[in-house]
């Protein structure tokens, strides 16, 4: 079968693989559309710690396929990256983003850049007939987002500041609406991601914020200036929480006296549970949130160079949300 291959550090081939062999409890799943991410480009690049990436590897950790086994043929599935080993303390706590055994599809086992992947049965969660695939490609990025946003309570008519502007801001945007915020203001860098955050629920995007505070602030950015950002534009009381994942070594100020005299809460989010997948499936399957409109720019697998430069050379000028591959294995 056909895969998107990396072999190595800048060595990335559309190649024939063996078929995967399925084996007890798992399940054969035709993925239909793959979403692309910053991740994707440090595999290819080799900028990632060995001990998350086995190579050679098939990409592809944002996803949703068709299931072909007889069971529940034709079903349209997504599927938890993540594949916890189910049995140390972590694990055995439902956190499986804790486990202490790292192993994720499109890292340590194949992605689903291909026709065909076997993927563990109790890791997958069913759509709604109704859900189209390319609303359930982003359902990876929406738990991760949505982990982050539950684990923190936000409050209702809360003014919510997003710092970021890329796909997982615009994604924080659209998830904070679930929660009946007064009003979501994005800070970014980009103008013409304003339209994509105008759709997303954001009220005002700007590229500069004064002395304005938030009750509620999302760092989605993953850069230290926003960072110090977001930590200094919470009011008394409020919630700032981190998502973005800065570069190792990343060093901000932080001031003490402002968290403790400013009653504030400080809050880090890493990747999702099992508990924020079915919540965001759920969403999907009862018809509450529609994202697909944030993936701005599709290719077929055999256009996989171009998807490619695309993500990495965000253009400036022109909005830019989810870049994904659309796979012909239906
Ligand atoms: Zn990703
Ligand atoms: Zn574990």
């Amino acid at each position: 079968m056909k895969a998107l291959l990396v072999r190595g550090a800048n060595d990335v081939v559309l190649n024939e693989i063996e078929m995967p062999i399925v084996g007890p409890g798992e399940v054969l799943v035709s993925p239909l559309v793959s979403g692309l991410c910053g991740t994707d480009l440090e595999i290819i690049a080799g900028t990632i710690d060995a001990a998350y990436v086995h190579y050679p590897v098939v990409l592809g950790h944002e996803w949703v396929g068709r299931r072909v086994d007889h069971a529940e043929r034709g079903a349209l599935v997504v599927v938890e990256g993540i594949v916890p080993c189910g049995h140390c303390d972590e694990c055995q706590r439902g956190a499986p983003n804790h486990c202490r055994t790292y192993d994720e599809i499109g890292f340590t086992r194949p992605g689903a850049l291909s026709e065909f992947i076997a993927v563990p049965d109790h890791l997958i969660h069913e759509l709604h007939p109704e859900v189209s695939a390319l609303d359930a490609a982003l359902v990876e990025p929406m738990a991760v987002v949505w982990r982050a946003l539950t684990r923190a309570h936000v409050l209702k008519d809360s003014r919510c500041l997003v710092i970021g502007d890329g796909t997982v801001a615009l994604i924080c945007a659209l998830l904070l609406q679930r929660f009946s915020p007064a009003n979501i203001t994005m800070l970014g860098l980009r103008p013409a991601q304003a339209e994509l955050a105008k759709r997303a629920g954001v009220s005002a995007f700007v590229t500069e914020i004064g002395d304005e505070r938030f009750d509620f602030v999302i760092e989605a950015a993953g850069q230290g200036p926003a960072i110090a950002r977001a930590l200094s534009s919470a009011d008394r009381g409020g919630t700032k929480v981190l998502l973005g994942l800065p570069a190792q070594g990343t060093a901000v100020q932080l001031f003490p006296d402002d968290v403790v005299n400013n009653d504030l809460i400080i809050q880090g989010s890493f990747s999702y549970t099992r508990q924020s997948w079915a919540e965001v499936v759920g969403l999907l399957n009862d018809r509450l949130i529609h994202p697909s409109f944030l993936i701005t720019h599709r290719f077929v697998l055999a256009a996989w160079r171009q998807a490619l430069d695309t993500l990495s050379n965000a253009p400036r000028h022109e909005p830019r949300g989810k870049v994904v591959i659309t796979l012909d294995n239906d």
